[in-house]
């Protein structure tokens, strides 16, 4: 096989066990004679994978009773409706702390539905830092408080989320989930698209508090009520069976590398050395992120000119990694090392940025 590193930010490098996974058993999954891509959703051979892939979710985070695992379909941006529909009360509100695009995306969304006000935001700076806990003002009488954990565009992360006082926590954790531990209780709905941290692009995995569903909105169309895939396990239609395969197959991969805590010493590191390379040569690179909102999944950094950053991007694809191009709305070079990216990935990269600085400094 000859594969690159692949840097994109999403779809994004898989872990190589669960694409040969795949591979091996395309044509005739568990010796029924056929794909997973082609046999029933009723059948007792998906519906084992479907509930061992919802039980590695739980089983990863250590889900109470009252948690739901859910596989939705129509990406992160589904969900930034289906919140504000399902949860903001007749003449209710929400609040939304906007720290970059997907953010701002998902507080349009909620304003199309309901009422939404900002709690914070980070936008006068740029979104180059996460808001300090200071700078929040939740309205008590919140439907929700709604963060982005992670910004894929701008490179920044919360690293503590905030106390709402009992008002509901919700965030988007599509380009950071199950990067670490984290006490996934405390929220009372977590959604994020695959395509990042954890499978293909086509299902959204959402994590709701049972009881908070019970109180949601009835009178909207039963494919948008969290209710509907509660009650039917996400199998009410047809589920994207082979994405839900592929995330069984990654999820089964981070359990039998040491689950969440080898994660993020994983992680940790890799990020650990980048940032030290950018940090060691402040001539040449430039992390426009404030130290302490730096992201450990999507680290963006700036070189001297326009020219060299596409100079850099075109010499790091002849050396064989891929997709460090930064977001198009910014510009720059970004390197998304998810969970799958191996640190031998990280540490051939690194080299190359030493190398290219000494020659272009
Ligand atoms: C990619 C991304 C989205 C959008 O996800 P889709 O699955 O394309 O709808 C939303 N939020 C964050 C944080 C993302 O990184």
């Amino acid at each position: 096989m000859s594969r690159v590193w692949n840097f994109y930010a999403g779809p994004a490098m898989l872990p190589e066990q669960a694409i040969v996974q795949a591979k091996e058993e395309l044509t005739d999954w568990l010796g029924t004679g056929m794909s997973v891509m082609e046999i029933s959703h009723r059948s007792k051979e998906y519906d084992a994978l479907h509930h061992e892939a919802m039980s590695l979710v739980s089983e990863l985070l250590g889900l109470d009773d009252d948690h739901h695992v859910l596989f939705l379909q129509g990406g992160a941006s589904l969900q930034f409706a289906m919140v504000p529909y399902n949860f903001i009360p007749k003449g209710g509100s929400a609040d939304y702390i906007n720290t970059g695009a997907w953010s701002t995306k998902a507080i349009k969304e909620a304003k199309i539905i309901a009422a939404a006000r900002e709690a914070g935001t980070s936008e006068p700076d740029n979104f180059t830092r996460i808001p300090a806990f200071s700078e929040l003002d939740f309205d008590p009488n919140a439907a929700y408080v709604h963060l982005t954990s992670n910004n894929t565009i701008r490179g920044t992360q919360w690293h503590e989320f905030p106390s709402t006082g009992g008002v509901p926590l919700v965030a988007d954790m599509s380009s950071d989930f199950l990067w670490r531990p984290f006490d996934a209780n405390r929220f009372s709905l977590i959604y994020a698209g695959a395509q990042k941290n954890v499978g293909p692009a086509g299902v959204t995995i959402v994590i709701v508090r049972k009881s908070w569903v019970e109180t949601a909105n009835d009178d909207i169309p039963t494919l948008l009520q969290y209710a509907t895939h509660v009650k039917k396990d996400s199998l009410f239609n047809t589920p994207p069976c082979f994405a839900v395969y592929m995330v069984r197959n990654v999820l089964r991969w981070i359990k039998d590398n040491g689950g969440l805590t080898a994660m993020e010493a994983r992680n940790r590191k890799k990020a650990d050395r980048l940032y030290g390379v950018i940090d060691a040569h402040p001539d040449f690179y430039r992390c426009p992120v404030e130290k302490g909102s730096r992201s450990m999944m999507n680290v963006v950094f700036r070189l001297p000119s326009e020219e060299l950053e596409a100079t850099f991007v075109e010499e790091a694809k002849a050396n064989g990694m891929v997709g460090l191009k930064g977001h198009r709305s910014v510009g720059g070079c970004r390197a998304s090392i998810y969970n799958a990216m191996e640190p031998e990935g990280v540490e051939t990269l690194a080299q190359f940025m030493e190398a290219f600085a000494r020659a272009n400094g």
